[in-house]
């Protein structure tokens, strides 16, 4: 087992890896910009550096800087968290040419599964469900109208490269298309470098499914179930629930098996996340993370399994933990994101926390970094805190959350706090019947134009 382990990372996501490590007796390296030098990530680890300016990408996002915190404290791997670097097949590379471990799977699955196209292809051949669409690459406007016309409006098109939610536009119709097209690819270009579009069937009323798996890199793998995030704003994620409300167990089996068998095949390592999206009872593959999600502490709540634990464990060469037949569902759990944002702009809230209690009982956890006196800076992500929830059913799930939220306490800034409080009072979320479309129809409802 590793010794010392560097968090390349800020945040919650930091401070669940930290305590991971803590647990497993492995000293931790804090790596920080100059803007979080009081930041909770830099208190609780054991110890800490400074990598650069405010900016993520010269800090955060510094290649050279994080491997010359490993070599300066001797650390032999890295835990990259989600965002940030933890998807970056050529970081990944640079990290073990160093020599160092990366806590993830291997620069070639990063680098299939990060390219849309590329990982739509792969998992097709390796026979998971798609959605219909391009053969690949689109290039210009009039076979963009052709395959239009052949799988019919609406469609969307896509960025290879995307990545959370940028680069995807509708086409409702043939007049659309070449406002969508130019519009996804200039997207592409500016946030990712890469204007490759491809073009999908654009599903209507589908619901976000995704299914944890987990390969020991030697051929073995298991899933964890799925995870219904159809609760979106602008293709974000805001409240997560697992198992899903509209999932029956021979579905989960049989979806869940595909995507253990594919992953197997490939020889994948640590934990990934096949994202689906589910209409009619059909599942159709959308995209692949090859890393720790935001949400993995509800799969964690109802399977009882440490996922960052066990990225560690294979990560160090060790077996894998669980076998499928050992994996069994008990209860349910719900996440909600905090944001720094406020409600119903959702513009971003930075500013100095003056309150803080953070609920707490059976099956209530939150995980976050902040405390009283903390200043929230401008230059990150707004997530603050995810508060997580396990009941023995969903009903009991959904009264523990709607306690939590009672409870807890963020004063100074404004959250996404209230905005959960209010979706607990709807029938569809009580009920379970929701798809991606229906939180903005939600807040198009009631707030209108101010959202
Ligand atoms: P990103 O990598 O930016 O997260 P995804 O491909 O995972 O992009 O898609 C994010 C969200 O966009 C999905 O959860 C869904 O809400 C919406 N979406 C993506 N593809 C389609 C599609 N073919 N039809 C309808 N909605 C889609």
């Amino acid at each position: 087992m590793f010794n010392k382990v560097l968090v390349a990372n800020r945040g919650e996501i930091a401070l669940r890896v930290i305590r991971a490590c803590r647990e497993m007796g492995i000293k931790s390296v804090a790596v920080h910009s100059t803007a979080d030098s009081d930041a909770m990530h830099v208190r609780m680890a054991d110890e800490s550096v400074c990598i650069g300016p405010a900016a993520g990408t010269s800090s955060y996002l510094s290649m050279p800087a994080i491997i010359a915190a490993c070599e300066i404290t001797g650390a032999e791997a890295i835990h990259p968290g989600y965002g940030f670097l933890s998807e970056n097949a050529k970081f990944v590379q640079i990290v073990e040419d160093h020599g160092i471990k990366f806590i993830g799977p291997t620069a070639e699955h990063i680098r299939i599964m990060g390219d849309k196209i590329t990982a739509k292809d792969t998992m097709r051949e390796l026979g998971v469900p798609c959605v219909p669409g391009s053969d690949g690459g689109v290039h210009d406007v009039k076979t963009a109208k052709k395959i239009g016309a052949d799988i019919g409006y609406p469609v969307i098109i896509k960025a290879t490269a995307g990545g959370g939610g940028r680069g995807m536009k509708v086409a409702n119709s043939e007049s659309e298309m070449e406002q969508a097209f130019m519009t996804a690819r200039a997207e592409g270009k500016a946030a990712f470098g890469n204007d490759e579009v491809y073009i999908e069937k654009y599903l209507t009323t589908p619901r976000h499914i995704e299914i944890q798996v987990f390969g020991d890199g030697k051929g073995q793998a298991v899933h964890l179930g799925e995870r219904d995030c159809s609760l979106q704003r602008r293709h974000q994620k805001v409240f997560e629930e697992a198992p899903g409300p509209c999932i029956s167990s021979e579905e989960r089996n049989r979806i869940g098996a595909t995507c253990a068998e594919a992953v197997a095949k490939i020889n994948y390592i640590g934990a990934g996340t096949i994202e689906f999206l589910y209409e009619n009872g059909e599942f159709y593959f959308i995209e692949m993370n090859t890393r720790l999600q935001v949400e993995h502490p509800i799969t964690e709540s109802i399977f009882g399994v440490d996922i960052v634990r066990e990225q560690i464990r294979v990560a160090a060469g060790l077996e894998m933990n669980f076998r499928q037949e050992n994996l069994s569902i008990k209860g349910h759990s719900i996440e909600v994101r905090i944001n720094a944002e406020k409600i119903p702009s959702f513009a971003p809230c930075p500013g100095k926390i003056t309150a803080y209690h953070a609920p707490g009982g059976l099956g209530v956890r939150t995980d976050s970094a902040i405390y009283v006196g903390y200043n929230i800076p401008p230059y990150y992500d707004s997530l603050i805190g995810k508060l997580i929830v396990r009941g023995r059913d969903r009903s009991e799930a959904l009264a523990r959350l709607s306690g939590a939220l009672s409870e807890i306490i963020i004063d100074g800034i404004d959250t996404t706090i209230p905005l959960f409080r209010s979706l607990l009072e709807e029938e569809d979320i009580q009920n379970g019947v929701y798809n991606i479309h229906w939180l903005e129809k939600w807040l198009d409802k009631n707030f209108g134009q101010n959202t």
